[in-house]
This record gives structure tokens, C-alpha cells and sequence, in this order.
């Protein structure tokens, strides 16, 4: 532990951000060790029992067919809902966004349009400039990628390319064309690492007012 560490106030310390990746297809591997870089528990996440004591998840780039059918032979819809329900982030990444909306998990009030950039520039990276994660561009790579087609007016557009929205949030819920795992900028990983922080400062919070309330009525 460091002097730094040793100056860190009481509520921010504890144990690490445990951060699940849905393993079910796709690459959660290179998620993992991007977690784990920025300091997080990275768990690969195939059953409802995985989600237990979640603080974020990750639902990789594969092929959203893939995956979705695997979100139901494993019977995880509803722990992914229930994630969500109870304030807790999710990252969804290229067919990771695609199983988050609207059509599918319903988790962003918005329409993905698969393979949008058509075959021709099937794959392609650029820069990037994304709220939230300061100033520098972001180099972002494209793999047959979706982009948002319509999205509701609570949804915040982080990043576009061509005027289409390839990186939104929807309440806690973060979702991008492309994929954030295939660079070694850790950025949009640590922009869930830190909705994910607030979120479990929030939890705790609560959980000490109910326990005061419970003290004062006892
Ligand atoms: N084209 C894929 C799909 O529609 C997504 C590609 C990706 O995740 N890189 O599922």
C-alpha cells in the first residue's frame, strides 16, 4: 500500500470493484485483463449465480445471435435485468450493444442497426472524440459494428461517427459500436469503473441511513 493509498478517505476503501464479463461467446478475455489492469475482480460471468455481488458487467463484441441465444439457454435475462434494476453499470460492446437494446434485453431506450457500416468498410478504425472520458481522442476500432439507429431522449449520445451514435449511456448503462478491448487505452473501461464506484458509494450510503433509521426506531 502506498502513502497515497493510506490517504484514501473511509468510504472509498474496501474491497476492489468486482466487474463480471459474459463469457458466454465473444472476446472476454481482453476485457478481463483490461479490468484487471485498472485494478478491478474481473469475473467471467455464465450462470445467474455469477452475478451475485456484482459492482459492473461486460457484455463483450462476438455475434449478437451467439450470444443472445446463449442469454437464454442459460437463463441470465433476468440476472442482467436485475443487475441493472438494483443501479448497477453495464458495458455492452458491438454485439455487446446490440443484446442491449431495444429489441433485445431492453436495457437502452434506443434501436441498434447491425452490420450498419455495410460490407465495404466492414472493419475500420478512427479517432474518436468521447464525452466523458476527457479531452484526447480516442482510437477506436470497428469490427462489422452496429450503430444507434433511434434512441429515446433520455439517452446521451457520447460519440458519433457520420452523425450516427456509436457510444451512448443510458442511466448507468454505457453501450458502444466498437471495441474498447482491442486498444491499450483504458478509458472506457474506467468510465464504468467510475459509474460503477459511485454506484456502490450510493448502495452504501443508503444502506447506513436505512441501518440509522432502524437504530432510531429501536
Ligand atoms: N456484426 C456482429 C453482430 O451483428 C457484431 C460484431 C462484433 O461484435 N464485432 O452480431
Amino acid at each position: 500500500m502506498s502513502a497515497d493509498d493510506a490517504a484514501v478517505p473511509p468510504q472509498r476503501e474496501g474491497r476492489r470493484l468486482r466487474v463480471g464479463v459474459l463469457a458466454s461467446q465473444g472476446g472476454f478475455a481482453a476485457h478481463a485483463r483490461m479490468l484487471g489492469e485498472l485494478g478491478a475482480e474481473a469475473l467471467e460471468v455464465r450462470t445467474p449465480g455469477a452475478f451475485a455481488d456484482l459492482d459492473a458487467l461486460v457484455i463483450p463484441g462476438g455475434e449478437s445471435t451467439t450470444i443472445s441465444k446463449a442469454i437464454e439457454r442459460d437463463g441470465l435475462a433476468p440476472a442482467i435485468r436485475a443487475h441493472v434494476a438494483g443501479g448497477r453499470p453495464i458495458l455492452g460492446t458491438c454485439a455487446g450493444m446490440i443484446v442491449c437494446d431495444r429489441e433485445h434485453l431492453g436495457l437502452i431506450d434506443a434501436t441498434v442497426r447491425r452490420n450498419a457500416f455495410g460490407r465495404q468498410i466492414a472493419s475500420f478504425e478512427t479517432d474518436l472524440e468521447l464525452a466523458g472520458i476527457g479531452p484526447d481522442s480516442l482510437r477506436a476500432v470497428f469490427i462489422r459494428a452496429p450503430w444507434i439507429e433511434s434512441h429515446g431522449g433520455e439517452v446521451e449520445v457520447l460519440a458519433t461517427v457520420d452523425g450516427h451514435p456509436v457510444a451512448i449511456r443510458d442511466g448507468r448503462v454505457l453501450a458502444c459500436s466498437f471495441h474498447p478491448e482491442l486498444t491499450d487505452d483504458l478509458r472506457v473501461h474506467a468510465l464504468l469503473m467510475a459509474i460503477a464506484t459511485a454506484a456502490r458509494e450510493e448502495r452504501a450510503g443508503a444502506e447506513a441511513a436505512a441501518g440509522e433509521d432502524r437504530g432510531g426506531q429501536g
